[in-house]
């Protein structure tokens, strides 16, 4: 029997941000496809873990604030105790400041920062070593439309996703001759917690259904394919690749 380039049994993955929106949608179709899966982040991923081990997964909880990198290397040796290994990272955790530039403060500069792209550099360099000592693997990192436009009111969320390109295609370049594949994803509008003020919005919500081609937001399930995808060995050749998933925001 052919087995399909995009199955994933037998790999293990850590999807930070796990316990909710694009994070658990991707946790959730990681295993579908056959991986299992350390929910990483904050808030315990119960649930998530629930769903997995319902598709006949492994699945582990591992409590993290990734607000600093002092829990980095801890996410790495846990994931390799509990469930074995580690083949495939998720950066995906991520918060957002709003305020007009002039008025940003310093504490919002910093906690997006440090979250958004200083965490996710040092897990990506964390779960690097291991991939680079054990034959390889993959990671995705979680963009933005943010990595290619400027946004408005989010000075240092568009500076932590712009940076998110950037890294994403440095460690594209350094470990590519390691076996590793480093992408990036860049959901367009999906309704999550996050954006739940945005569809609240009457007047925001339609401006943004006008623009989007699709005219629907996205569903966090939409990311999962794209990460499976990234995830997989029919990804082998994609390095540095920033894929967005937005109903053709980009496109207009
Ligand atoms: P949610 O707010 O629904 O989820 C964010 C996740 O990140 C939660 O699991 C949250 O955990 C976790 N997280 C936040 N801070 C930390 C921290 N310090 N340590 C550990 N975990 C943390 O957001 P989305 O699902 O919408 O977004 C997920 C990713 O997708 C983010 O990187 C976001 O920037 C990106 N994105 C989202 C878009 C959208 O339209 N929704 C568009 C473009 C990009 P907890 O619940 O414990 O806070």
């Amino acid at each position: 029997m052919t087995t399909s380039p995009f199955d994933l049994t037998g790999k293990i993955a850590i999807v930070t941000g796990a316990n909710t929106g694009i994070g658990q949608a991707i946790a959730v179709a990681l295993a579908a496809a056959g991986a299992d899966v350390a929910c990483v982040g904050r808030t315990p991923a119960e649930e998530t873990v629930a769903e997995i081990r319902a598709l006949g997964r492994n699945a582990e909880v591992i409590s993290a604030d990734l607000s600093t990198i002092e829990p980095v290397g801890r996410v790495v040796d846990e994931t390799v105790a509990k469930l074995g290994g580690l083949d495939i990272l998720v950066n995906n955790a991520g918060i957002i400041r709003r305020a007009d530039a002039v008025d940003f403060t310093e504490e919002d500069w910093d906690a997006v920062v440090d979250t958004n792209l200083k965490s996710v550099f040092f897990l990506c360099q964390a779960a690097g070593r291991h991939m680079i000592a054990h034959g390889g693997g993959k990671i995705i990192n979680i963009a933005s439309m943010l990595t290619f436009q400027g946004g408005i009111r989010v000075p240092s969320y568009t500076a932590s996703k712009s940076g998110i390109g950037g890294l994403t295609k440095l460690l594209a370049n350094e470990w590519a001759s390691k076996n590793i594949n480093v992408n990036a994803i860049a959901p367009g509008y999906i309704a999550t917690n996050n954006t739940a003020a945005l569809q609240a919005d009457e007047a925001r919500n339609k401006s943004i259904l006008d623009r989007i081609p699709a005219a629907r937001w996205g569903d966090a399930d939409d990311l999962g394919g794209a990460a499976v995808f990234l995830a997989s060995n029919a990804a082998k050749y994609v390095q540095g690749h920033i894929l967005a998933v937005d109903g053709g925001w980009l496109a207009r």
